[in-house]
């Protein structure tokens, strides 16, 4: 008897409707002898109406008040399916992260799991019942709930079915796999029948939001088998597995974007040795996670220092900087939101030279300006301005062929 865990996303759980349908294909699993434990996410859009709720009384709400309000959207949707479950004849119960055991650091809005006791899942499992868990939180060592970043419920069904030793873990969403552009912007873009987790990582990490960039790195780690598919329609879906060397093909597997990332630039700079750590320091103590770096070349001993930021964290962001403004005397803070990042991602491109030529040439061609680089052995990104972004994806996509090309095996 296999055990799967099956994580809904918010619009396979939008409305009583589609719980109701995601609820006969969990009774029709249990009917086929598997064991189940399910993994849901708060209905549709509800964890940006709390966190809209929560801007209005503050553009830095209360971290601590803010995951509560945030872990309340799944706490509605377990009970909900479980009550769609039982009415349909299915024993189930549900579980809060509390109820679960998913013990996190303190890091509130990001925090990170550091053990799972599972024991009531397993007591559950034991009972034939179908547990429903919460997905996107837990608590930290003062019982206070924490929530696991944006996304999370990915991380919380991937870290359980490490946990309980499951056969594999399936991702059900509103797109029937991974694709080598989002598939809503792209309506060429390719299904892939199997992705390594490096690229998915990548992926994920680049604005593909299908897949939590933690809950993949989790899943790397304990080599969860991971699928995604939908839970609107029948199909294989996506695997995630190991690299293994047939996969690399293409120099492109995929093609990302992300409007998510502000700019934050640092004016009139003194040029010194030490500048850099006093910069960043306190931006990593402030737990925001920096993507890409610029220093420009300086003149006059001034120089100007650009990052990327997570547009959530730019007020925070903004605050340190302007403290750090002040204590190494440049001249002012600058915050440009209406950029996006495009990325190509490939395990290819180990073995393929000339990516990064031809990307920057495709968007020259099309006078896309380019504000910032950064490259690694398997992805190329470039920060543009957000209003070119769709642009920029389609072209890209078609210029590595991925259009014609068929999914990799
Ligand atoms: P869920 O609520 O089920 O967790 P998400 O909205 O988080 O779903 O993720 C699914 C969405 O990811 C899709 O609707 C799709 O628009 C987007 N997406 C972005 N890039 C990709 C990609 N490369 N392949 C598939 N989906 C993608
Ligand atoms: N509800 C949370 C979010 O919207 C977690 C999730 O859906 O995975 O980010
Ligand atoms: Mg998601």
């Amino acid at each position: 008897m296999s055990l799967v865990v099956q994580k809904y996303g918010g619009t396979s759980v939008g409305t009583v409707d589609r719980i109701k349908h995601i609820a006969e294909r969990i009774a029709a699993m249990q009917k086929d002898n598997h064991r189940i434990v399910v993994v849901v996410s708060a209905m549709n859009d509800e964890t940006d109406r709390l966190m809209e709720l929560a801007r209005e009384i503050s553009d830095q709400p209360d971290q601590r008040e803010l995951d509560l309000l945030l872990s309340s959207g799944e706490r509605v949707t377990i009970a909900l399916v479980a009550m769609t479950l039982k009415e349909m004849g299915v024993e189930a119960q549900s579980f809060t992260g509390r109820q679960v055991g998913i013990f996190t650091d303190t890091t509130h809005t990001k925090a990170r799991i550091e053990r799972i006791s599972a024991a009531r899942i397993t007591t559950a499992l034991e009972h034939n019942l179908v547990p429903v868990v919460a997905g996107f939180q837990g608590i930290n060592e003062q019982s206070d709930v924490t929530t696991l970043g944006r996304g999370g419920s990915d991380l919380t069904a991937i870290a359980l079915a490490a946990s309980l030793h499951a056969d594999r873990c399936e991702i059900y969403t509103d797109v029937d796999g991974v694709y080598t552009a989002d598939p809503r912007i792209v309506p060429t873009a390719k299904r892939l029948d199997r992705i390594s987790y490096e690229e998915m990582l990548e992926m994920a990490s680049l604005g593909a939001k299908v897949l939590q960039d933690r809950a993949v790195v989790f899943a790397a780690n304990h080599q969860v088998r991971i699928v995604v598919k939908s839970s609107f329609t029948e199909g294989p879906g996506t695997e995630v597995i190991k690299e293994h060397k047939e996969m690399e093909r293409n120099a492109v597997s995929a093609v990302t974007y992300d409007r998510n990332q502000a700019k934050v630039t640092l004016i009139g700079v003194p040029d010194t040795p030490g500048i850099a750590a006093r910069i960043f320091e306190p931006v990593a103590k402030a737990d925001i996670i920096v993507d890409m770096i610029i220093q420009n070349v300086g003149q006059d001993s001034m120089t100007d220092v650009s990052f990327t930021v997570p547009k959530d964290d730019v007020p925070m962001a903004v605050e340190v900087m302007n403290r750090v403004s002040q204590e190494i005397h440049a001249k002012r803070v600058e915050v440009m939101q209406n950029i996006a990042k495009v990325s190509l991602v490939g395990v290819g491109m180990r073995s393929h030279s000339g990516v990064a030529a031809k990307m920057f040439v495709v968007m020259a061609n099309k006078g896309i300006n380019i504000m910032m680089i950064s490259t690694s052995e398997i992805k190329i990104s470039c920060v543009i301005e957000e209003k070119h972004v769709e642009t920029a994806v389609e072209l890209l996509h078609k210029e590595f062929e991925l259009d014609e090309t068929t999914s990799i095996q």
